[in-house]
């Protein structure tokens, strides 16, 4: 089968570098970081030594221009982009009173509006080649919100609607487009959580388990396999929050 070109956005670190690695073992992975270096060069060198294609690239995701530069060094050397997983995201815990214009800005430009511009600059390619996948990595925090994680949840309900509306445009052109939903994932964004409170969560997960970054890369590797899944919003959560 052919290659694909996929880029994966917030892939040095957690579920966006587990996924980059799951799919570069049969693909050419653009695997994007802002901060990490280290761990961006990390994961290169790691997958070259496998023989796998998987090249790194510095954008700053919630900047309009950087993402288009991104987009651009693409579709230029590889020309087209097969598929373009949004994944780079952060969170902050405040309470709603102490909510800051800087944290909109920062929260709904880098989980939100990325996504939008990503999009926005990949679908005139996938549309030119009859065919895309697009994949939002969203959380269940957009699905039923979050206490103290109020632009959070508003930037992944947004990312939903987002899922759901470029679905309904987009599906004649050949492109499908989802969110997958995870619940709680061992990663840094959980860095936060003690021993103590993280057993706490587990008692109210049915599966009594925090999932893996593998646990969403294994959902990502087949949404990309599958041709008849659109405008979904799969919950990948343990039971955490059934809808
Ligand atoms: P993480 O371990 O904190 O990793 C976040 C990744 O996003 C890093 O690779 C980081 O890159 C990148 N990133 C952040 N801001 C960026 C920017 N402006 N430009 C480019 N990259 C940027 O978080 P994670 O748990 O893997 O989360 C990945 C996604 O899953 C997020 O969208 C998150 O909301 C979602 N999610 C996570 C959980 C969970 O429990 N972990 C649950 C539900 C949803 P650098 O370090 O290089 O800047």
């Amino acid at each position: 089968m052919e290659e694909k070109v996929i880029i994966v956005t917030g892939a040095s670190r957690g579920i966006g570098r587990e996924i980059a690695k799951t799919l570069a073992k049969k693909n050419i992975i653009i695997a994007n970081y802002n901060k990490s270096e280290k761990e961006a060069q990390e994961l290169k060198q790691k997958m070259e030594k496998k023989g796998y294609k998987l090249e790194i690239y510095k954008a700053d995701i919630s900047k309009e221009n950087e993402c288009r530069e991104l987009v651009e060094y693409t579709i230029k050397k590889y020309k087209k982009i097969d598929v373009l997983i949004n994944n780079a995201g952060i969170s902050k815990t405040k309470l709603v009173t102490e909510v800051t214009k800087k944290d909109w800005e920062e929260i709904i430009n880098t989980n939100l509006y990325s996504a939008f511009n990503m999009s926005q600059q990949v679908i005139p390619n996938m549309i030119h080649n009859k065919k895309g996948n697009i994949i939002n990595i969203s959380s269940i925090w957009g699905q039923v919100g979050a206490s103290m994680e109020v632009i959070y949840s508003i930037s992944k309900a947004g990312l939903d609607g987002l899922t759901k509306s470029l679905a309904k445009e987009l599906g004649p052109s050949g492109i499908r487009v989802n969110s997958i939903s995870p619940g709680i994932i061992d990663t840094e964004m959980n860095k936060q959580y003690t021993n103590e409170e993280k057993e706490e969560i587990k008692q109210q997960i049915p599966l009594e388990k925090i999932g893996k970054p593998s646990d969403i890369a294994k959902c990502v590797k087949w949404l990309i396999e599958d041709n008849y899944t659109t405008g979904q919003i799969i919950s990948i959560n343990g039971g955490w929050v059934i809808t």
